[in-house]
């Protein structure tokens, strides 16, 4: 431990990815824990996704890839860009990495100098706070309320941003809230980006397709700042392929060149079986990415149902992704006799100890007051888990 660096010693675990594994071993041991913590779609990836990979295999696509990928998948990148969110980006200015996650980090190290603030509306996604502080990034965190659904107002950005803020990092759909964010509330965040010069956002947009009220806007067809803007997607969420780590970034040019170069000494181009699979992905559509949208909109209405049945839980319907976030302030401070509630990763673990059920705390999040509820599960494991949830929280006086 002495010898680690400082680097991975100022780096917290991944909360989701802790509490997913803490569940798969409760799991393994035999006890029936139900796993609401883990945002990743419950469905099998489509199969001709699946056709493509194994095509891939007998076309022995085995030799290392180009780095920032193969040149067909940027194309076909390049195109669904255009087409479906009215933003330009060449082939040349896309790159694919292992994952979102990885083309997050990818980013953030190519632009971010130690020191200078990376500004975060909370609540946030877990990884964007350590990634930024592993480039030796500050983060900067403005909160939002519940009341106002989880979203910024423009002038809360304007008081933070300075000289030393280097990037924003934006997400619609939200994970954790769910939140989407209108064409108008957009443009009055994007009309604050084009004052500040040497001001950058990442626009976060792996939910894009998983949206069950209004549109996904896409933060670079504001064309007024369309050279500040990282657009970074993937195919994870909306084609069910976690498992395939593909994820890309389209960006101003010099810094596309820059993501490439950092690629190339870290992981060189990624799998090329999954590059395959994730043209076949984007460049057709089977109808399976609508009727997973459907499901988890039927999944929404049921959980949020149960969850507001239950005194003392706040809850705003979201809007996409497939994550609910209650406030859960009213059980802080209380007991059921036993153990003390005094966080929101204490009731997390009380609900795992008490419920056998899985979620995650709010904190890691940066949102003490609420826990988050992944609803990507079947809807008789999602009611049984409500179910254990009301129980457990009933005990607690
Ligand atoms: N951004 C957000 C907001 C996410 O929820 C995730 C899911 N882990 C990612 C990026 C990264 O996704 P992946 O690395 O699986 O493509
Ligand atoms: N995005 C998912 C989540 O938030 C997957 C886990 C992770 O990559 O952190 O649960």
């Amino acid at each position: 431990m002495e010898h680690l660096s400082d680097r991975i010693k100022s780096l917290s675990v991944s909360q989701t990815l802790a509490m997913a594994q803490k569940s798969r071993e409760l799991k393994a041991k035999g006890i029936d824990i139900i796993s609401l913590s883990l945002g990743e779609p419950d469905f099998n990836t489509p199969d001709y996704i699946k056709e493509a990979a194994k095509k891939a295999i007998d076309d022995n696509y085995s030799k290392y890839p180009p780095v920032p990928g193969y040149n067909d998948l940027r194309e076909a990148i390049s195109k669904k860009f255009k087409e479906e969110n009215g933003i330009n980006y060449a082939p040349e200015q896309i790159v694919v990495s292992a994952g979102g996650k990885h083309s997050l980090i990818n980013v953030i190290l190519s632009l971010v100098n130690p020191g200078e603030e990376v500004v975060l509306l909370a609540p946030y996604w877990v990884s964007y706070y350590d990634q930024i502080l592993l480039a030796g990034g500050k983060p900067v965190v403005i909160e939002t309320t519940l009341d106002n659904d989880f979203k910024v107002l423009p002038e809360q950005l304007e008081v933070v941003v300075s000289r030393k803020t280097r990037l924003l990092i934006f997400n619609s759909p939200s994970n954790p809230t769910g939140m989407v964010y209108t064409r108008e509330e957009m443009e009055e965040i994007a009309n604050v980006i084009r004052k500040h010069e040497g001001l950058f956002v990442i626009s976060d947009e792996i939910y894009e397709h998983i949206i069950f009220k209004g549109e996904h806007v896409s933060m670079a067809s504001f064309d007024y700042i369309n050279d500040q803007v990282i657009t970074v997607n993937g195919v994870s969420k909306g084609y069910a392929m976690t498992g395939w780590r593909i994820g890309y970034i389209g960006a101003p040019l010099w810094l596309a060149k820059a993501v490439d170069k950092l690629q190339g000494q870290f992981t060189s181009g990624v799998c090329s079986i999954a590059q395959r699979a994730a043209l076949a992905a984007i460049k057709s559509d089977d109808g399976s990415r609508q009727k997973m949208r459907d499901a988890f909109l039927r999944r929404r209405d049921i959980v949020c149902k149960l969850l507001k049945e239950i005194r003392g839980m706040k809850v705003k319907v979201p809007q996409g992704a497939f994550y609910v976030m209650p406030d859960i302030s009213h059980f802080l401070g209380k007991s059921d006799g036993e153990v003390k509630i005094r966080t929101s990763d204490d009731l997390a673990l009380y609900l795992l100890d008490k419920a056998q059920v899985a979620v995650v705390g709010g904190d890691a999040f940066g949102a003490p007051d609420c826990i988050r509820i992944s609803y990507a599960t079947s809807d008789e494991l999602l009611i049984e888990a409500i179910k254990r949830i009301r129980g457990a929280l009933e005990k607690l006086r």
